[in-house]
């Protein structure tokens, strides 16, 4: 596996890699790679010839009071781990790179991106949306993988790519968890072993028990969630930020539950937002785009 940090040394490997006939793969990532992480690369191989993953923990998508300090890096783990899920090139730029001093561009996508964590993190898909749209110039991937654990981040990118008419497939991967139901999540690791081992688990509970509602004949979101409320807020520690109903490509809120229907919810756990979703019945197809 080759590391390259420079976007223009990026873009010429693509370049040389495109004009042999290579398929290219790029999957996004802000590094602390788990398992999640490693499926999409996996995926990425399956979808084409050579996989790029990118690891930059990018400062636009974070708010001011959030925790980009903190947030985990560790590139000598994260190089071995990548190498060994068979990428291909691992694109570490700096942000002083993708950020240069004047960078004024933003890109935002209406609708999708406006509710949900939208709606409590202002800004971020907004910085998701600019960095993606430069990871996609710079490596100009054939397909781009994304995981559904961020779903809504998965809706706006695909929006994104339709809207600018970009010649490129994006895949949606299924999330992928602990054993006991957690998504796996970066921040996961800033849980502490009593948090991991009970209010952590509540999103997850949160969506089986939606899903056994509708299975037995319930369709109204309003009492599905006000059930899944009920439920998270029994795990002392929990703070709720939303459990909501939403379209799964649209993100708008939907009254009654049908196949496209996800329970989306984002739940503080003391000082950790954790994000789920899933669909509410066996889902219909989404397509690519
Ligand atoms: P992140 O490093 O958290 O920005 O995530 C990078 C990519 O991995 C995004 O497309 C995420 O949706 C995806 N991802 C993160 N966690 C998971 C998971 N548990 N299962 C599947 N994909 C995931």
């Amino acid at each position: 596996m080759e590391t390259i940090a420079s976007p223009a040394a990026m873009s010429g490997w693509s370049k040389a890699a495109r004009a042999s006939g290579r398929t290219l793969a790029l999957v996004p990532t802000m590094g602390a790679l788990h398992a999640g992480h490693l499926a999409l690369m996996a995926a990425g191989h399956r979808h084409a010839d050579r996989v790029v993953a990118s690891l930059f923990v990018n400062p636009l998508q974070f708010g001011a009071n959030e925790d980009l300090e903190r947030y985990p890096r560790d590139l000598t783990r994260d190089t071995a781990l990548a190498a060994k899920a068979g990428v291909d090139v691992l694109f570490t730029p700096p942000a002083a790179a993708m950020y240069p001093p004047g960078h004024r561009t933003r890109i935002r996508v209406e609708g999708v991106g406006a509710g949900l964590c939208g709606a409590s993190r202002p800004g971020h898909f907004e910085g998701v949306a600019t960095v993606v749209a430069k990871l996609f110039h710079i490596v100009a991937p054939h397909v781009a993988i994304f995981g559904e654990k961020d779903r809504q981040q998965l809706a706006v990118i695909r929006r994104m790519v339709q809207d600018l008419d970009w010649d490129l497939t994006v895949v949606g991967h299924p999330t992928v968890r602990e054993a006991d139901g957690l998504a796996m999540s970066s921040r996961n690791r800033y849980l502490s072993d009593e948090q991991r081992r009970g209010p952590a688990l509540a999103l997850w509970q949160g969506l089986q028990l939606a899903r056994q509602l509708v299975a037995a004949g319930e369709t109204a979101s309003e009492r599905l969630e006000e059930a899944v409320r009920a439920s998270i807020a029994g795990h002392r520690g929990t703070r709720i930020d939303y459990a909501t109903i939403v379209d799964q490509e649209t993100m708008d809120r939907q009254q009654i539950v049908d196949r496209r229907s996800i329970l989306a919810m984002a739940v503080w756990i003391g000082e950790t937002r954790l994000i789920d979703n899933g669909l509410l019945l066996p889902g219909e197809e989404q397509g690519r785009s």
